[in-house]
């Protein structure tokens, strides 16, 4: 007995679940989710749920599989075993091992591989509910769990399915519409419409592929904004925050008062002295007196707390890049431990 619907789309052009032809599922994005990984985002898309995770660069174990000249990626696709009706059989099948390969690939080229050579990203997608599409679903979550890893890149790759039904080309195929009609195409493409994942699923002919390939070109549009909007939001997160604001306001008014204290000092050196009784009076006279020794003018002076300013900024780049060299030696002890054996059998 088969469940196939009589019709996929009704008289006044609307599907199964209520949207237009071109119309893609809702979708929404969260990023940051796993505090372990390096880079995260949570994406459910009509009722799929795809949770993607990114670890690294960190150094690649065992050293035999390293790349001389670029980083290697690993993504792997999985379906968990609760993701669908019937329980799936858990570990890689031939078809997650298929779409974790042609999913690497289709964001690979915006990755720029070159700057990490030796080094390894793993990329985890992990479906936790699938309701067709979920190949799209994770390859759109994995680029952004990419740039929430600070991952640099050219830019996003979205993806997106056209598919047949009733003779009629639709975007973003829902179950039944996966299931049950004539053809499926999963597209993933960069923003600038290059096309770096094609897949085919039935028939259809060179007309309606062309057309397919530019349904799509606006469903990745569209999913596009959605994967930026998510990523802005973590940095307006940090916005609502205004270090950089603080700062300037900061460097600013501390000028301004070492300026005017200097000022004020030069007319009242003896009035200030007068008064030395008060121990912060003292500091401030002090600090005016340091201000007046370092001659000449004004605008040097500025100038010279700007340069302290940013040799402070220069120290804590420092610090960062040292956090990120130490981030590649934290290496898994598994990796490890296998690296050992390899040099031993060597
Ligand atoms: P995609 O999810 O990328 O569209 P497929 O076209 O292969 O990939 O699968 C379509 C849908 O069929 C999946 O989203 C999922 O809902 C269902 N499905 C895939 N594999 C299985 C499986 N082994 N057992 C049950 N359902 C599955």
């Amino acid at each position: 007995m088969s469940d196939k619907p009589e019709k996929f789309i009704d008289e006044n052009g609307l599907r199964l679940d209520g949207r237009r032809v071109d119309e893609i599922r809702p979708m929404k994005m969260e990023i940051g989710v796993l505090s372990r990984a390096d880079g995260s985002c949570y994406l459910e898309w009509g009722k799929n749920k795809v949770l993607a995770a990114v670890y690294g660069p960190r150094e690649l174990h065992p050293r035999r599989l390293q790349k001389a000249d670029s980083v290697l990626i690993r993504y792997r696709y999985n379906m968990a075993a609760f993701s669908v009706e019937d329980r799936i059989r858990p570990g890689p099948s031939r078809r997650s091992i298929e779409i974790s390969k042609v999913s690497r690939e289709a964001f690979e080229p915006v990755v720029l591989t070159h700057l990490y050579p030796g080094a390894v990203i793993d990329v985890f997608a992990e479906v936790l509910q699938a309701d067709a599409g979920t190949r799209t679903a994770a390859i759109n979550a994995a680029c952004v769990a990419l740039a929430d890893a600070g991952i640099p890149m050219k830019g996003l790759v979205s993806a997106c399915a056209v598919g047949k039904v009733d003779g009629q080309l639709v975007l973003d195929l829902n179950k039944p519409e996966d299931n049950y009609g004539d053809a499926d195409i999963p597209m993933a493409m960069t923003s600038d419409g290059e096309i770096t994942l094609v897949q085919m699923d039935g028939d259809v002919t060179p007309e309606e592929f062309k057309k397919a390939i530019e349904m799509c070109k606006e469903g990745c549009r569209q999913i596009m904004e959605i994967q930026k909007e998510t990523l802005r939001s973590k940095f307006t997160k940090l916005e609502d925050v205004d270090i950089s604001d603080d700062e300037e306001v900061d460097v600013s008014s501390i000028v301004e008062s070492a300026l005017e204290s200097s000022e004020n000092d030069v007319e009242d050196e003896e009035e200030a002295e007068v008064e030395s009784g008060d121990a912060d009076q003292e500091d401030e006279v002090e600090d005016a007196d340091e201000d007046l020794d370092d001659e000449p003018e004004s605008e040097d002076d500025e100038d010279e707390d700007l340069d302290s300013v940013e040799s402070h900024s220069d120290f804590e780049a420092v610090e960062l890049v040292e956090d990120f060299e130490e981030s590649f030696t934290d290496v898994d002890e598994e990796d490890a431990t296998e690296d050992e054996d390899d040099e031993e059998k060597d």
